[in-house]
């Protein structure tokens, strides 16, 4: 189970958490919140990667919904999470963490490029890395980002904070019955096509064995819960574990 064995893991946020009660966009006193739970994961010793989503603020899909150009819309949804990451960086320094955000795409006035031995140089100084831009190209999103940086930077697990406590047999909101699973296979996500990340970035976590833990984000403390393995989550692994 999840109890106190990571030394490293990669934390996914969806943009959404971000906005609060807020329709959209990013609700200050939110993020101070999350920021610090972040911090209390942090606090216990772990060495911590970030990646947010943009949904809070663009969506490629929904632009492309709308008409837009689909690669176009996706590159203002990529700018979105960088406006995210920012966000979450000065919400965790006001709490005093230090944190670097590294962006897929380039933009060297306000963060550092993608680096990964950088990066790994970054978590042994106890710095949290926010990884923004998702993997810097359209037609992906910032799920495929955090299971690539997870993969590429070690981590143990890929802890997704969503707004529903794990992974169910039927949408919880609709169906009162629905079962939550308190483990499930990869391939059993893709092939009954659950909804826990998109399928290339479950196909990712799968061939680099990284248990994905879906939990909840908005029940407050939840992070640390989910780190001792007391909280509610399900967890995606190999079959058998
Ligand atoms: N995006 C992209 N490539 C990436 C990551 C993100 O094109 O590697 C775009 C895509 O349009 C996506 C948007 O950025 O819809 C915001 O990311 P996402 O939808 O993953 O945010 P979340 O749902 O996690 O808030």
């Amino acid at each position: 189970m999840a109890s106190g064995r990571y030394r490293r893991v990669l934390l996914k946020l969806s943009g959404e958490v971000l906005m609060g009660d807020q329709p959209f966009g990013i609700d200050p006193d939110t993020v101070a919140r999350v920021a610090a739970e972040v911090k209390a994961a942090k606090d216990t010793g772990l060495e911590l990667c970030l990646v947010i989503g943009g949904g809070n603020i663009f969506r490629g899909m929904a632009g492309a919904a709308k008409g837009m150009d689909r690669a176009q819309a996706d590159y203002m949804g990529m700018l979105a999470t960088v406006m995210n990451a920012l966000a979450m960086q000065n919400a965790l320094e006001q709490l005093g963490v230090q944190t670097r955000v590294q962006s897929a795409i380039e933009m060297d006035k306000v963060c550092e490029p993608v680096i990964r031995r950088r990066a790994e140089r970054h978590l042994e100084k106890g710095r949290i890395v926010i990884f923004a831009a998702g993997v810097g190209a359209p037609y992906f999103t910032t799920d495929s980002g955090a299971a690539l940086r997870a993969a590429e930077m070690k981590c143990d697990a890929l802890l997704k904070g969503t707004s529903v406590d794990g992974v169910y047999d039927a949408d919880p909101k609709k169906v009162t019955t629905a079962k939550r699973y308190q483990t499930l296979s990869y391939d059993r996500v893709l092939s009954d096509n659950l909804k826990v990340m998109d399928a290339s970035a479950v196909a990712l976590c799968r061939d680099n064995s990284i248990p994905i833990v879906v939990f909840s984000i908005r029940e407050q403390g939840n992070i640390l819960k989910v780190l001792d393995g007391s909280g509610t989550f399900t967890v995606v692994q190999q079959e058998g574990n």
